[in-house]
């Protein structure tokens, strides 16, 4: 009974030191998935066989989902149905297409998820890897024809239970390239949970999910580029931890003729790249998804209209404008400081 005793004494106090377990380690890795660059830092006291888990997790998003060059993903085979029949969609899918068109419609089409037509039309993503030289700018009668066919109102999106059916009218093809990345960081984050591990710090391009503790306890930062100047920083965000933080901005991708920048961010009420006075834009909130969205759509919408979406949903917003000022939420100041 002695020996119980002390046993049991043993037990408690190793579960009140936290002796005997592990202390997690550290590791990292960077690659490209989605068209850019994912970096993930991981602490776990399991195998770093998670990190292959979180990567083709995001390949599987982007492969079987989201990707509108993948014909067999489901907003490949959407688009090629268009204007003919309706399809099925996974619970994932029609989830995500649901929210788009919510945040649409609250966007007033600033986010326009049925922009495909014109993203083709101005192919910035391709022309931006080619020479500078070599950059076509659409005429506005081919914008004008593009827009045409562009309005989300024409995703026609069915939900009985959870089953959901999708069909396009007017021959409007869906891109979701504003909102996969942030989409992303909510797969990583349910992978996250499943694991051992217990902090972690996952960017998809300019989304960044903080998840957990870090071991050290310091909170987890996330930089904010200057897009007047785009190797400088402007300040640091110290994000809690459970939260996503997406930046839009337009030295991300984008062209030039004639001595003008055309970025990749597009208003759908007048074809051309936004130009709306900012230059970026940084959303912080709890998902994804939303955070990568209300980026896009605040980078169209500008500063004031901006504000008001972001309120809307609960999200922390910082606009860099041209002229190099930040406008920020009130909330957003508590986590920011500048360099
Ligand atoms: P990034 O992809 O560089 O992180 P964004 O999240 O702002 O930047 O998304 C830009 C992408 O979204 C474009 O490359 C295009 O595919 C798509 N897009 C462009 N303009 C809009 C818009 N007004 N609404 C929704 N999607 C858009
Ligand atoms: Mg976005």
């Amino acid at each position: 009974m002695k020996k119980f005793f002390a046993l049991c004494l043993a037990f408690v106090l190793l579960l009140q030191t936290g002796c005997g377990t592990p202390n997690p380690t550290k590791y990292q890795r960077v690659d490209t998935a989605m068209g850019t660059v994912v970096s993930m830092t991981v602490y776990t006291t399991g195998s770093q066989e998670i990190l292959d888990e979180l990567f083709d997790g995001v390949k599987e998003l982007e492969q079987d989902t989201l990707s509108r060059r993948i014909p067999t993903s489901e907003i490949g085979r959407a688009n090629a149905m268009s204007g003919q029949e309706e399809i099925a969609l996974s619970e994932l899918c029609g989830k995500t297409i649901e929210t788009c068109l919510q945040i649409a419609e609250d966007a007033d089409g600033a986010f326009q998820p049925a922009l495909g037509n014109l993203i083709t039309l101005w192919n910035i993503d391709e022309q931006a890897q080619g020479p500078s030289s070599a950059a076509v700018i659409p005429t506005e009668a081919e914008i004008a024809e593009a827009l045409e066919h562009c309005d989300y109102h024409d995703i026609k999106l069915n939900r009985e239970q959870d089953i959901y059916r999708l069909s396009l009218e007017n021959d409007v093809q869906i891109d979701l390239g504003a909102v996969g990345k942030g989409l992303a960081l909510d797969v990583l984050r349910e992978l996250l949970e499943k694991s051992k591990v217990s902090g972690a710090t996952v960017s998809v391009g300019g989304s960044v999910l903080v998840y957990g503790e870090k071991p050290d306890e310091i909170p987890w930062k996330v930089g904010i580029v200057n897009p007047l100047a785009p190797g400088e920083s402007l300040g640091i965000l110290t994000v809690p931890a459970g939260q996503c933080v997406s930046t839009s901005g337009d030295y991300e991708r984008y062209i030039e003729a004639d001595g003008k920048r055309y970025h990749h961010i597009l208003d759908s009420s007048t074809g051309y790249p936004a130009e709306s006075g900012v230059r970026s834009v940084t959303i912080l909130c709890e998902n994804g998804m939303i955070s990568d969205a209300l980026s896009t759509a605040c980078f169209v919408l500008g500063t004031e209209e901006g504000l008001k979406l972001a309120a809307k949903y609960n999200a922390e917003v910082l606009f860099v404008t041209e002229s190099g000022e930040m406008v920020m939420s009130d909330g957003m100041k508590g986590y920011f400081t500048a360099k």
